[in-house]
């Protein structure tokens, strides 16, 4: 999956100005690239985890077939910790059909992989910052 340098800059202008909580989003593109973020509020507002609006998930998935866009990955912001899925994340990442993108800002170095997840277990990683 590749992800535009645009949109990568905007999940990061998104996670700083949510701080210090968790900040989340849909990345939406065709193929395999991403071209749009589609910022969700976390509902939880906690630096720790994050949940999305059911409603805006359905938003989102509107937006997406207006659009001619799938949702190629959900992401969230790690806003203390690395870029890879806390056991949390694992547990909840039970959509084989998309991948799964954090965002680090750990030490103020903002870090981007996303992770292909089954069964609770990553399967591939890639790099994208
Ligand atoms: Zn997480």
């Amino acid at each position: 999956m590749t992800i535009k340098k645009n949109v990568i800059d905007q999940l990061i202008a998104q996670a700083r100005a949510e701080l210090p909580n968790e900040s989340c989003g849909y990345l939406l593109g065709r193929d395999d690239t991403v071209t749009e973020n589609f910022p969700m509020e976390n509902v939880d507002h906690s630096p720790e985890h994050f949940s999305f609006d059911p409603r805006q998930q359905f938003q989102a998935m509107r937006y997406a077939r207006q659009n001619g866009l799938r949702i190629l990955a959900n992401w969230h912001s790690h806003p203390a910790s690395p870029s890879r899925p806390s056991q949390e994340d694992l547990r909840l990442a039970n959509d084989p059909s998309i991948r799964y993108a954090i965002l680090s800002l750990l030490d103020g170095q903002p870090r981007l992989n996303s992770f292909a997840i089954r069964q609770g277990a990553v399967v591939n990683k890639e790099e994208h910052l």
